[in-house]
């Protein structure tokens, strides 16, 4: 490089920092090589560097949004075995990671099963795979972001921190049925219920279908308009398989060669309380 090319070289970078357009500053010298090297017209050159700029940028905004998200790690659709649940269809749960059909009007998943059943496998990988195709998603366990609303309402900012979640496109609220008592008579999940109908999507999960759900909310008559607003735009899906950990458990001992007629009740015991921790 001549010292006339070096000093270019320098302002190039500084205007592109003062630019904020880090893809271009990352790349732009090797693309101007090669630019140089093909005698590429300017609109090309040009092109390929807001391409780069553009790539980087989701990349970014991906990364971001896969650290805001705070889903359990691990979870994904690859490694979910539909097999195991045969009254969930792979395809309709594909489409639904697409996000398209349904998270622009607000509609919600109600995903229920008993524990170990994969609910929070299963919605897990779904916000991962919205995530990877663009979408905000925040994954919690009800009872934090319940806990979270109360202290924003003693605060008096519930209305503010209601709307803030509206940057999600989908709120997954895992386990409404551990929402405890004290939680129950603050009336916040049924605000944050009622605040994002029919604008904005929640994929909740819980081990009982609406049976168990008049201990979540302060009174029947909030009970049941929550229920109403929640199934109003609403894909259900039911999960009725035995614990997956438990089934995978059996398998390793039939494999070891022993019949399972020989579990005792003990051995049962055993592996139920390996299973409470998920
Ligand atoms: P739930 O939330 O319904 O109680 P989890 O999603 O926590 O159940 O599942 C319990 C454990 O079993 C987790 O480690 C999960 O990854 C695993 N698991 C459950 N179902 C499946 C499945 N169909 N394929 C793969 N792993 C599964
Ligand atoms: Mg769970």
């Amino acid at each position: 490089m001549t010292t006339t090319n070096t000093m270019e070289a320098a302002r190039v970078e500084l205007l592109l920092s003062e630019l904020r357009l880090p893809g271009f500053k990352l790349s732009w010298a090797k693309v101007a090589e090669q630019s140089d090297k093909e005698g590429w017209p300017a609109a090309r050159f040009l092109a390929v560097l807001a391409e780069h700029e553009m790539a980087d940028r989701s990349r970014r905004r991906i990364e971001r949004h896969l650290a805001e998200a705070r889903l359990p790690a691990g979870k994904t659709l690859a490694t979910f075995d539909f097999d195991s649940v045969p009254m969930v269809s792979k395809a309709q749960v594909l489409a639904l990671a697409s996000g398209d059909a349904w998270l622009g009007k607000g509609a919600n998943i109600l995903l229920f099963g008993p524990p170990g059943g994969g609910k929070s496998h299963l919605s897990a990988a779904l916000g991962l795979a919205l995530v990877e195709n663009g979408r905000r998603v925040l994954f919690a366990r009800t009872s934090d972001l319940v806990q979270r609303l109360q202290v924003a309402r003693r605060e008096l900012a519930l209305e503010a921190a209601i709307a803030k979640l509206d940057r999600y496109d989908l709120l997954i609220l895992d386990d409404l049925a551990y929402v405890t008592k004290d939680q129950a008579e603050t009336s916040v999940l049924f605000e944050l219920i009622a605040a994002r109908y029919e604008r904005r999507s929640m994929l909740i999960t819980a081990n009982q279908p609406f049976g168990e759900w008049g201990k979540v909310f302060p009174d029947p008559a909030m009970t049941l308009a929550a229920v109403d607003r929640l199934v109003h735009h609403a894909t259900i899906i039911e999960m009725n398989v035995e614990s997956y950990r438990r089934r995978a458990a059996l398998e390793r001992k039939r494999a070891a060669g022993r019949p399972p007629s020989r579990l005792t009740a003990k051995q049962l015991a055993a592996d139920s309380d390996n299973q409470t921790s998920a």
